[in-house]
C-alpha cells in the first residue's frame, strides 16, 4: 500500500497538485464521507496553488479576469477534475473504488444561503450535506491546513491561496496527521478588508453581503462602477461605501444592478473584490515570514489604492 500511496502523490503532483494528504476514516469527522460511501476507509485531499500572480491586476487595480479564470475557472473546471480522473484511475487499476468530490457550486445545504462565486439564481438550496462534503472539515481533517479566522484553510506554503478536491476511497492508505493550528493568529485583518464587511470579528460569514460586494458593489474598490450605478436605488451612497447592511432580499436587488463587468466563461461570478478578506491574510503572514514559499518581493508593493464613492 506505501507504494500505491508513493503512486497516487506522484500521479497527483504531475498533474499539478502541490499538496496531498491522506486522512484515515477515524480520524475524519464529516458524517457525510459514510453517507455517501459507507466503505471509504481513506479520504485523500490534493490542493492546487491559486497562483499568487492571478491576483496581481487586482491588487493594482488594473485586470480582473485573471483572479477568476484561473484561481477560480481552471483550477475548478479543468485542472482538479483532470487530476481527480487519473489518481481515481490509478486505484481502480488496483482494485479499489475511488470517488472523486469536487465541488459542486451550485449545491448548499441552506435554505438562505448562496455562494459568491456563481449567480445566485442558479443555486439549489436546502440541499442536505449527502450530497457533498464539508470541504473546510475534510480538508482539516487530513491534515492540509488550519482553518482561519475567515473560514479559509491556511497552509504552510500557501496561506488562503489554494483549492482543492478529494477522493473517497475503500483502500486503507497510511494517514497523515490533521494540522496542528499555528497560522492564524486572531489578527482580524481579513475582517477589516472586506469591502462589504461580510465578515465580523468572529469570523462569521453574511453570505448574502459577501454575494454583493465580491461582485464589486463598493465603488472604492471597483474602478468599472460608471457614474450613474444604483442611480434610482434609494440606498446608493450606503451601498457604494460599503456601508450598507444587506438583506437575503436587498442583496438579491444590488446584485441585479451589478453588471460593470462580464462573467466568466463557465457563468462564475467576475471577482471584483479578489477575496480581498484571503489577499490581506496572505500579507499578514507573508510580512511575518510565517510561510515556506518566499518571493523575491513582497505581495504588496506599495499601498492599497481607493477610489472616491463620489465617482471621482
Ligand atoms: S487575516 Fe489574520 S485573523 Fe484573518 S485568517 Fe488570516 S491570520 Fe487569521
Ligand atoms: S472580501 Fe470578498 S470574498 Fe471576502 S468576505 Fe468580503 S466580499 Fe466576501
Amino acid at each position: 500500500m506505501k507504494d500505491l500511496k508513493e503512486t497516487l502523490i506522484k500521479r497527483l503532483k504531475s498533474d499539478g497538485a502541490d499538496i496531498v494528504k491522506f486522512g484515515g476514516i477515524g480520524q475524519m469527522k464529516d458524517p457525510s464521507i459514510l453517507r455517501i460511501m459507507p466503505e471509504t476507509k481513506t479520504v485523500i485531499c490534493a490542493a492546487f496553488r491559486q497562483l499568487r500572480g492571478a491576483r496581481r491586476g487586482i491588487e493594482e487595480g488594473s485586470t480582473y479576469y485573471q483572479y477568476t479564470t484561473n484561481a477560480v475557472e481552471t483550477l475548478e473546471e479543468t485542472v482538479m477534475p483532470l487530476a481527480l480522473l487519473r489518481a481515481c484511475e490509478i486505484l481502480e487499476d488496483a482494485g479499489f473504488d475511488a470517488l472523486p468530490q469536487r465541488r459542486n457550486q451550485l449545491v448548499m445545504s441552506q435554505d438562505e444561503g448562496t455562494n459568491p462565486e456563481v449567480d445566485y439564481a442558479e443555486i439549489y438550496r436546502g440541499k442536505s450535506r449527502e450530497n457533498q462534503l464539508d470541504f473546510e472539515r475534510c480538508a482539516e481533517d487530513c491534515g492540509l491546513g488550519e482553518k482561519g479566522l475567515s473560514g479559509s484553510i491556511l497552509t504552510d506554503d500557501f496561506g488562503p491561496f489554494q483549492r482543492y478536491v478529494f477522493i473517497l476511497t475503500d483502500a486503507e492508505l497510511e494517514a497523515d496527521s490533521p494540522a496542528t493550528p499555528h497560522l492564524c493568529d486572531k489578527c482580524g485583518k481579513c475582517v477589516a478588508a472586506c469591502p462589504g464587511k461580510a465578515l465580523s470579528k468572529d469570523g462569521k460569514l453574511d453570505q448574502w453581503q459577501c454575494a454583493a460586494y465580491y461582485m464589486g458593489a463598493n465603488r472604492s474598490k471597483n474602478p468599472f462602477m460608471p457614474p450613474d450605478a444604483f442611480e434610482e436605488d434609494p440606498q446608493k451612497s450606503d451601498i457604494i461605501s460599503g456601508k450598507a447592511k444587506l438583506s437575503p432580499e436587498r442583496a438579491r436587488e444590488v446584485i441585479d444592478q451589478i453588471h460593470f463587468y462580464p462573467p466568466i466563461k463557465h457563468a462564475y461570478c467576475a471577482s471584483i473584490c479578489g477575496r480581498a478578506c484571503d489577499t490581506e491574510c496572505y500579507v499578514h503572514l507573508e510580512g511575518k515570514g510565517a510561510l515556506k514559499r518566499s518571493f523575491k518581493t513582497p505581495f504588496r508593493k506599495r499601498p492599497q489604492w481607493s477610489l472616491s464613492v463620489d465617482g471621482g
